[in-house]
């Protein structure tokens, strides 16, 4: 499903919805950032935008302007996270392969140390 419309069974349409609580970060009129439930770093933290798409692709090829305020989102919560300065990492797990395991798309905002390094 790629426009936009909330989904029945989807956790973080639930979670926009209010219907599942959140530790919110900042929200915004097109996005919600909260607290990663299982945190990797000392700073974990999803933002989500209200609109559901299944994965980053779906949303840059969908609605891509939602897909820049995503990104833009990453930026705001990082300094509200107070690690805008040290450097943060911005994932987007995207189908199966990577590990997506939840298809309502989100950013991942990692930092507050030291990531491993991964890749090249
Ligand atoms: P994915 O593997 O799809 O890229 O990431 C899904 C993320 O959602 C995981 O990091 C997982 O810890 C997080 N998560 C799963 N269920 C919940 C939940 O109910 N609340 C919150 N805040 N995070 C969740």
């Amino acid at each position: 499903m790629a426009d936009g419309q909330p989904q029945p069974d989807c956790l973080f349409c639930k979670i926009v919805a209010g219907e599942i609580p959140a530790t919110v970060v900042r929200e915004t009129d097109l996005t919600l950032a909260f607290k990663d439930i299982n945190p990797q770093a000392p700073v974990h933290d999803l933002i989500v935008p209200r609109a559901h798409y299944a994965n980053a692709a779906e949303l840059a090829f969908g609605a891509p302007e939602l897909a820049a305020a995503v990104l833009l989102e990453a930026r705001e919560v990082a300094k509200t996270e107070g690690i805008a300065d040290g450097g943060y990492r911005v994932v987007f797990n995207t189908d199966a392969h990577a590990g997506q395991t939840v298809f309502h798309v989100h950013a991942h905002v990692l930092g507050g140390d030291f990531l491993a390094h991964f890749g090249t």
